[in-house]
């Protein structure tokens, strides 16, 4: 470890992804882009987890303040599975669906079979000019699959990761 967190060429990154988006750059900010970075799909509390760590003094609050300019700069997307918290991610602008496990919450990218939004043209879109098709698909993934098979004991500890 011989550079000098100013030189970090990611932190360089994360400054640079701000003022693309039109954001002042501050160390909280950053620190939420860079958690984001690391845990793509994760919740508001998560990255206040991360973020605490490297930026003491944080509060949760600024960091839902930060989630939420990024989300208006276009910077970050928000998805809000059902029953599950919103879940932020840098990945924005492909139109990407998404993969949960309704066991363990476990998110995977899924790349947009067409490429374009919406990729899902209703039978009948009743005079709407549709603009999006929020697709989530819900299923067991491998993780939780081989713990069922392991049994009962196995799979609670799956939960519980
Ligand atoms: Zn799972
Ligand atoms: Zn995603």
């Amino acid at each position: 470890m011989t550079s000098h967190a100013r030189t970090d060429p990611r932190t360089g990154d994360t400054a640079a992804r701000l003022r693309g988006a039109g954001l002042r750059v501050t160390d909280s900010r950053r620190a939420v882009v860079e958690a984001l970075l690391e845990h793509p799909h994760a919740s508001a509390d998560d990255l206040f987890g991360v973020v605490a760590q490297t930026v003491p003094g944080t509060s949760l609050q600024s960091v839902y303040n930060a989630l939420g300019d990024f989300v208006d700069a276009g910077l970050a997307r928000r998805i809000e599975p059902a029953g599950r918290p919103g879940l932020f991610e840098l990945r924005v602008d492909d139109n990407h669906h998404h993969l949960i496990c309704s066991r363990c919450g476990a998110v995977e990218d899924v790349d947009c079979v067409v490429g374009a939004a919406p990729c899902l043209t209703p039978s009948d879109a009743h005079g709407y000019a549709v603009q999006v098709a929020e697709v989530t698909f819900w299923g067991i993934c491998p993780a939780c699959s081989a713990a069922a098979d392991a049994g009962p004991g196995a799979r609670a500890e799956a939960a519980a990761s």
